[in-house]
């Protein structure tokens, strides 16, 4: 990797993943048009249920090899219902590559835009804006998801396993402090939250354990502790007092699906997911077979995680253009939001796909000129 220039592995995949990938880009060269100071190279991977329904893989041979080659890798969606492995389970490579290449640190932005649905009525609730910092590789996913056996799976019992281990615990806390460092410099308040159920599981104790080790060596940052339940009530009671929270596996599956909620749907749920030297960035939605090719997904969620990736680039590299260039996509979404430029269906509203794209990129070129 040079300062400036960088490999993107670029995996479509399927359904509306299609769509979105190709609207980031689209939204990614816009900007990278106005700021200048860095280029992309991309380097397309066929994956997913439609590949495999054509070849009986899925991903292109080297495929795995080569995303971890790249820079970064930018994923649409994967999977559809009705394309099977022959043990009955949905195509699914990209849960591979996180395996392969450790990418403990999920994070999911949570963020109220204007004039995007807003499930609370307080008014306090167009301030949310929190990052919910979700542990990807193990919890209580490891046995299952990951390595796909249990430890006890007879025809009276089966156990699954939560695994929390110090070393990559360690990591996500650090993480998660350094983002709320990196936050604090943009005007954020600087809080970690460590979310756990201290109170009955060893491992969760041992959890916050761990959270408390790390967090003497950032001295800058407000540190709090929640229950995963009492959590849960929180963010429907007040959500805009948060951050960063940092949590397991599961219990970051699940909250950060309710947080999602409180802000919008599918269509805005970002995605970044990021180990020691790999980053992979996706939309939280799926491929939603239910509206492709019809021109009605909404690209916003893809296009936020393609800021990710840019931020991502920017911290990797320390070339600020691309750190600029992930803001400016970001005030975009915002601004056009609150001039009601930017309108998805998903929300009732009348633009499809590439009216949203356009608008982002329409308001990325009059930023340019201001
Ligand atoms: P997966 O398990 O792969 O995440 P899923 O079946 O849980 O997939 P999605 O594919 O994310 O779910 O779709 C869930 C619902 O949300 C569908 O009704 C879909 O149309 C809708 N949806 C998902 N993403 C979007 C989007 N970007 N824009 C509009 N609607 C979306």
């Amino acid at each position: 990797m040079s300062d400036s220039s960088f490999q993107i592995a670029v995996i479509k995949g399927d359904g509306i993943g299609i769509d979105v990938t190709e609207a980031t880009l689209a939204v990614i060269d816009s900007a990278q048009q106005s700021i200048g100071g860095f280029s992309l190279a991309l380097n397309y991977i066929s994956a997913g249920a439609g590949y495999y329904q054509e070849t009986g893989n899925d991903i292109q041979p080297g495929g795995e090899e080569a995303a971890g080659e790249a820079d970064a890798i930018l994923l649409g969606a994967i999977g559809l219902p009705s394309v099977r492995y022959t043990d009955g389970t949905e195509i699914s490579p990209h849960l591979r590559l996180r395996d392969r290449f450790q990418l403990y640190a999920g994070i999911r932005p949570v963020r109220a835009y204007p004039n995007a649905p807003q499930r609370l009525a307080d008014p306090r609730a167009k301030d949310i804006d929190m990052i919910i910092l979700r542990e990807s590789t193990e919890g209580l996913f490891y046995t299952a998801a990951v390595h796909n056996r249990c430890p006890v799976e007879t025809n009276d019992e089966v156990q699954d396993v939560m695994r929390i281990t110090r070393k990559t615990t360690e990591k996500l806390h650090d993480f998660a402090f350094k983002l709320a460092q990196k936050r604090k410099r943009r005007g954020f308040a600087g809080k970690v939250t460590c979310v756990d159920k201290a109170n009955v599981f060893k491992s969760m104790a041992f959890f916050r354990q761990i959270f408390d080790e790390r967090c003497v060596n950032y001295p800058d940052i407000e540190k709090g502790y929640n229950y995963v339940d009492a959590q849960a009530l929180d963010f429907i009671r007040y959500p805009w007092a948060f951050d960063v929270l940092v949590m397991e596996n599961i219990f970051g599956d699940i909250l950060s699906d309710l947080a999602g909620g409180l802000v919008g749907g599918m269509g805005m749920a970002a995605c970044g997911e990021i180990g020691d030297h790999h980053g992979l960035f996706q939309p939280a939605h799926g491929s939603a077979p239910d509206i492709m090719g019809q021109d009605k997904a909404n690209p916003l969620a893809a296009i936020l995680s393609g800021a990710l990736m840019l931020d991502y680039l920017a911290d990797k590299s320390g070339n600020e253009a691309l750190a600029n260039a992930a803001t400016m996509i970001e005030d975009a979404v915002y601004q056009g939001f609150e001039a009601n430029e930017i309108r998805p269906m998903e929300f009732g509203g009348d633009m499809g796909t590439k009216a949203v794209t356009q608008a982002v990129i329409n308001r990325i070129q009059a930023m340019k000129t201001a």
